[in-house]
């Protein structure tokens, strides 16, 4: 990757504006609740837009017909592990990035496996799009987190490290 500075909402405004077509013939709401006061990362634009492109259209395929994804952001703390010594996990502030959607949900046996190369539930899916986007967010020194409610929907949080973070 190519990690400059830059604000996360760029990216985030740029997708959202892509997808809109898409998501008014599909009859799904979007909400926006970006509210992170700092967006400045080390990111690289592309990588990060083909990641949240992977997660919008999840989402919008999840719902099908008729819902609500809704994007947000807020500043936090991250307590990122250190799996070679878990006495040296590192508390960072971060931009939470959090993209939730009202569709079918994940099955609790299939969560482990989502971000797996190749797993998918759909007759024609690639099974691709979350292994991408699970490489893109490490390769930023980040998390990607998974909160779903089978039958009721899915929430995907990212977090990435600020910019005043270092790299
Ligand atoms: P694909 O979309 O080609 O199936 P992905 O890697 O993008 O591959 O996703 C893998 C699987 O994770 C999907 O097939 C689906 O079962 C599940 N999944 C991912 N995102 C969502 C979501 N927002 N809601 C419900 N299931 C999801
Ligand atoms: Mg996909």
């Amino acid at each position: 990757p190519h990690l400059v500075p830059m604000k996360l909402q760029h990216t985030i405004d740029q997708i959202l504006k892509l997808t809109h077509e898409q998501m008014v013939q599909s009859n799904i709401q979007l909400k926006n609740k970006c509210t992170a006061e700092n967006d400045m990362i080390f990111g690289d634009a592309k990588l990060l837009s083909q990641a949240l492109i992977n997660l919008n259209l999840n989402a919008a395929e999840a719902i099908g017909e008729g819902g609500t994804i809704t994007v947000g952001t807020l500043n936090c703390t991250y307590r990122f592990a250190n799996g070679d010594s878990p006495e040296h996990a590192k508390t960072k502030h971060c931009i939470r990035l959090q993209i939730t959607d009202t569709g079918k949900g994940i099955e609790r046996k299939d969560l482990q496996k989502i971000f797996d190369p190749f797993f998918t539930s759909k007759s024609e899916g690639t099974g691709m799009g979350l292994s991408v986007a699970h490489g893109i967010i490490n390769e930023h020194h980040g998390v990607i987190e998974v909160e779903s409610e089978p039958g009721l929907g899915t929430t995907f949080y990212v977090y990435i490290p600020l910019l005043e973070e270092g790299i």
